[in-house]
């Protein structure tokens, strides 16, 4: 508990023990020893990123849609992720989240969620006669079809992406098994084998920093030569603005707080973001858990969270903080806008058969790809 004077400093400092003790523990006195070694001006940066990005938002405003038109069960496909607030509320209304349509309830509402469904998640719930309300986002939907006409044109997909994501089984069901692989890191890039190397096509997963994934997708335009590419249009830069407001708080800051869960892997991938660009990262679920000795010599605190905390607990951080001095709350993020300038299209479809006139063109045009 401090006390900041109308000048803005730190003018007084208490630590409250059992009613009734005559002399301060020890332990009182260590406590307000470490707390006022701290006591000084400090900025507290947070990071401005949307915590959801604008797919989930769409979703989310699709299952709220559905839950004031119907009274009846409601259940999400395939994963959404919502802020603890949101969760509770849906939770008191009944809303479950499913990942197979044998799961969605007799007579419900089905909402599949941004990351899409599996052609046999489609047809299960088909099958199973529910309303089906489809909150696929744009990009990934955009994807599927890509991945779509590169095996109808003969081309093996390879996907720079993790097999654990939610969107990683609807963008493999889209061919027969075996046709869409994903690549999880550079070896694998390395190694993936496929059926003929003059006919491979290389996307990245929505959702993964695209300038990451980028290594993977060089790794095999290195390995094959020539590869057919995603229409660049369809990547997503929220994972990519999310890491940028991250290093960009790394760079500025001290140290790194992050108000999320430790089973969470959003919270783990921010974890691994800030420590490799170089500052220290707590992971702390209420401003209980922060601990003296992470603030001293610190000049200024980065505080971000994951898209699931409950917005309120920044604010309670933030709060928390200022009790150390007078502090400058700033906030920051980066934001990858659209197109600055007119560039000419360039047409992503089948590539042209070796040795033709057509194809001479084309590699000089687009290459690399
Ligand atoms: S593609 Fe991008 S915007 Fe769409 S759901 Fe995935 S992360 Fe969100």
């Amino acid at each position: 508990m401090t006390y900041v004077g109308r000048n803005g400093a730190v003018v007084g400092l208490a630590v409250v023990t059992s009613a009734g003790a005559d002399a301060p523990s020890e332990e009182a006195v260590r406590a307000l020893d470490n707390w006022a070694a701290l006591l000084r001006t400090r900025r507290l940066v947070s990071a401005g990123v949307a915590p959801l990005c604008a797919g989930a938002v769409r979703a989310r405003e699709e299952v709220d849609a559905v839950l004031s038109g119907t009274a009846g069960p409601v259940a999400v496909v395939g994963g959404l992720p919502v802020d603890a607030l949101v969760a509770a509320r849906w939770r008191a209304r009944g809303v479950v989240s499913v990942a197979v349509a044998e799961q969605v309830p007799p007579g419900a509402v089905a909402v599949i969620g941004p990351a899409g469904a599996t052609p046999e998640v489609r047809a299960g719930l088909a099958g199973r006669g529910v309303t089906v309300v489809d909150a696929t986002c744009g990009k990934v939907a955009d994807l599927h079809a890509q991945i779509r006409a590169f095996v109808a044109g003969g081309e093996a997909v390879l996907v720079a992406g993790r097999s654990t994501d939610a969107v990683t089984p609807g963008l493999t069901a889209q061919a027969a098994p075996g046709q869409v692989k994903v690549l999880e890191n550079l070896e694998h890039a390395m190694a993936v084998p496929v059926p003929d190397p003059a006919r491979v096509a290389v996307v990245i997963a929505p959702g993964r920093p695209v300038e990451d994934a980028e290594v993977i997708t060089e790794t095999v335009r290195a390995r094959f030569g020539h590869v057919l590419p995603q229409n660049p249009a369809s990547y997503c830069h929220a994972a990519d603005d999310r890491a940028h407001t991250l290093q960009r708080l790394a760079h500025s800051c001290d140290t790194v707080l992050i108000a999320g869960l430790l089973d969470e892997p959003e919270a783990q991938e921010a974890l691994r973001v800030v420590e490799e660009a170089g500052a220290p990262a707590r992971l702390i679920h209420s401003p209980e858990d922060i601990r003296p000795e992470w603030l001293r010599h610190t000049a200024a605190i980065g505080v971000t969270a994951t898209s699931t905390t409950d917005p309120a607990l920044l604010t309670r951080i933030l709060h928390a903080l200022s009790g150390a001095g007078p502090t400058a709350v700033t906030t920051q993020h980066t934001t990858t806008g659209g197109r600055v300038a007119s560039v000419p299209r360039l047409a992503f479809g089948r590539r042209p058969r070796r040795g033709t006139r057509r194809a001479r063109r084309t590699n000089r045009r687009i290459r690399p790809a």
